[in-house]
């Protein structure tokens, strides 16, 4: 029994994609021209070839990297080094208010290079609002930054739809998707025609932290920000994490093999925790709707609480889930995100994150509901 509801933060490796992964890695440098050499370089292609094949790109426009900040720093700053490098015109970024950090805190830094940051607010229920995008894009605007699912409330985003708004007004603004909660999870994908790049993250998909990747359609040069090697067409340059990347093609193996019943499965633990908590008449509010949501991420809120106080009571008790993103959990600022969708202070101190993944059952997720319908009672009698 295990009460690890963080799954959005890390989801559990899957035994099976690393039992396959460690029978066949072995210990050859992708770039020797020896057997064990090409055995490491074949390995890579494979996975290249995986991820190729399920959101529809070219092989030659995928690109490892540690992970999806990584990533998003080498698409974000390396095309505004192109910009600055060509001296164009576009001065302008367009992100989402409710982007995760890696792309938030990127795009703001880009600032003291002289572009200027447009946000895109959200509705009450975390969805970007698609409306404003006709009145934010201009003919500065050199990028776009929506992503595909919010980590914090797990909101699913319209992104195609935007999308393909930005290139109704000007093909030539770059559209970049943070995909990260989205890969490998949910049946909508990212549409290439309109999509530029997009990235994802492999401990997000039952693979190991320090692998990503992103894909780049050949429309959009950036520059490389690091250098000393040709590894990734030298976006990436260093030697490849090969044990990461073939993790990375079998747990993309894995989940595409259990999509379905994954869904399903997530879906009725999100769906039973909610009627437990009505059965045992918990006062509490679910921040995105059932429909609007990604099945893996529960975002709730119970008044008169703190989050940051069950948080801890939860952990003692051997309950694992989240505040906020997890990386903004140890902060104590109220969540940018919540605040981005303009919900009371009530709903914003005392929310919570809690998502799945294929390991967890019913019976753990009685076990949680129980345990908030007690927190619950004894923090608001008190
Ligand atoms: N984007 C989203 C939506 C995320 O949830 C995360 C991780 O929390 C990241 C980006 C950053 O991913 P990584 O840990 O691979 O850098």
């Amino acid at each position: 029994m295990s009460g690890y509801f963080d799954s959005a933060a890390s989801m559990p490796i899957f035994p099976r994609a690393l039992l396959n992964t460690l029978t066949k890695i072995n210990h050859g440098n992708p770039s020797s021209a020896h057997l064990p050499g090409r055995q490491a370089k074949k390995i890579i292609n494979n996975t290249r070839l995986q991820i190729a094949d399920y959101i529809g790109g070219d092989p030659d426009q995928i690109y490892f990297t540690s992970g999806a900040t990584e990533a998003a720093n080498i698409l974000i700053q390396g095309y505004i080094s192109y910009l600055i490098n060509n001296s164009s015109f576009r001065n302008e970024i367009i992100v989402s208010s409710i982007e995760h950090p890696a792309v938030f805190q990127t795009a703001y830094a880009m600032q003291s290079k002289g572009f200027v940051i447009r946000e895109i607010s959200c509705n009450e229920w975390g969805e970007i609002n698609c409306n404003e995008i006709e009145r934010l894009v201009n003919e500065k605007t050199a990028m776009v930054c929506i992503m595909a699912v919010n980590n914090e409330t797990g909101a699913i985003q319209p992104v195609n739809e935007i999308a393909r708004q930005i290139k109704k007004i000007d093909s030539d603004v770059f559209v970049v998707c943070d995909a990260v909660q989205q890969f490998a999870k949910l049946d909508v994908k990212p549409e290439l025609q309109v999509v530029d790049a997009l990235f994802m993250s492999g401990h997000k998909i039952g693979a190991d932290k320090g692998i990503g990747c992103f894909y780049l359609s050949n429309r959009f040069p950036i520059l490389p920000l690091m250098y000393g090697g040709v590894q990734e067409q030298s976006y990436r340059p260093g030697t490849e994490n090969v044990y990461g990347i073939a993790l990375l093609g079998e747990a993309l193996m894995e989940s595409l093999r259990n999509h379905d019943s994954t869904i399903g499965k997530v879906r009725q633990l999100a769906r039973h925790l909610i009627s437990r908590l009505d059965f045992l008449q918990v006062n509490y509010v679910r921040l995105v709707p059932d429909e609007k949501s990604s099945p893996y991420i529960l975002s709730l809120a119970f008044p008169g609480t703190s989050s940051a106080s069950m948080m801890r009571d939860l952990t003692t008790s051997g309950f694992y889930i989240s505040q906020g993103s997890a990386c903004s959990s140890h902060s104590m600022a109220p969540s940018r995100i919540l605040s981005a969708m303009r919900l009371p202070n009530e709903i914003i101190t005392s929310a919570i994150r809690i998502s799945f993944s294929y390991e967890n059952t019913l019976e753990e997720v009685d076990l949680l509901a129980d345990h908030l319908a007690l927190y619950c009672k004894v923090e608001i009698e008190i």
